[in-house]
């Protein structure tokens, strides 16, 4: 086994037999893997509270040569993100994005998974309530692109002529994006979208921000994002955390009046 020691975010943690954790961690060196933590449920455990989701420190992996499972030697956590758990509008942000990071992760992935849900995490728990959603759509488009899975939004997914930048068009999500009228014609299926809608999508995927008009419109984004990670994870599976997320009602833009 070859021993290294790595930046990490810890994306999920279970239980495992009698003293054991496993979790799966997305790493700058190693990409996203799982690991054992043996003993982490011993009371004095050496991992302490370690595990708590989102948390960032340096893992010390004693990589298997052949499996998928690691063993986690030590974790020396850096910063803890609690602000992600200070709301449902965040903590389902997160839980969204970090189900992603681990349904897109591999391993060697020269740390790009890492990167993506560091700065996403740190976007939501950062963001004002009411702009939790567009700070995670955000950084989920930028991860996407940086995974180069990017839609093709300015030019016809199919036959690569230009669209035009001001008229709504078909977005075809098997098609991999935007698809002209008369491709669209001939492909069943998509999604109708909005030039304005579009406009922010390319702004998402260039890593910029950009505001959400409504919560109607928030929600047909989270929709449309979804539907496009389930047609390209590819294995079939929903994403249910993030259907979660995107069944949340919008946190409020202000206080109650009492
Ligand atoms: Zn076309």
């Amino acid at each position: 086994m070859s021993i290294l020691a790595t930046d990490a975010i810890v994306l999920h943690a279970f239980d495992y037999r009698e003293t054991s954790r496993i979790v799966r961690l997305a790493t700058r060196d190693a990409g996203v893997v799982s690991a054992i933590a043996r003993g982490a449920r011993r009371p004095k455990s050496k991992f302490g509270s370690a595990f708590d989701l989102f948390t960032s420190g340096v893992a010390q992996l004693a990589m298997h040569p052949t499996g998928d499972l690691h063993a986690l030697n030590a974790f020396d956590t850096t910063r803890t993100r609690p602000q992600l758990g200070a709301s449902l509008g965040r903590f389902g942000a997160a839980e969204a994005l970090s189900e992603v990071c681990m349904r897109f992760g591999q391993e060697d992935d020269s740390g790009r998974v890492f990167e993506a849900a560091e700065r996403a995490l740190d976007k939501i728990g950062q963001a004002a309530p009411e702009q939790v959603a567009e700070a995670a759509m955000a950084g989920l488009w930028h991860f996407v692109a940086g995974l180069g899975f990017a839609p093709s939004l300015d030019a016809c997914a199919s036959c690569h002529a230009p669209l035009d930048a001001e008229a709504p068009v078909t977005f075809h999500h098997r098609a991999g994006g935007a698809l002209c009228p008369a491709c669209a014609r001939r492909a069943a299926g998509g999604r109708t979208l909005p030039a304005v809608a579009r406009a922010t999508i390319a702004t998402w995927l260039d890593g910029r921000d950009a505001a959400i008009a409504d919560d109607a419109s928030a929600r047909a984004h989270r929709r449309l994002l979804r539907e496009f990670l389930e047609e390209h994870v590819g294995d079939g599976r929903a994403l249910r955390a993030f259907v979660s997320w995107e069944e949340l009602r919008p946190a409020p833009a202000k206080a109650a009046p009492r």
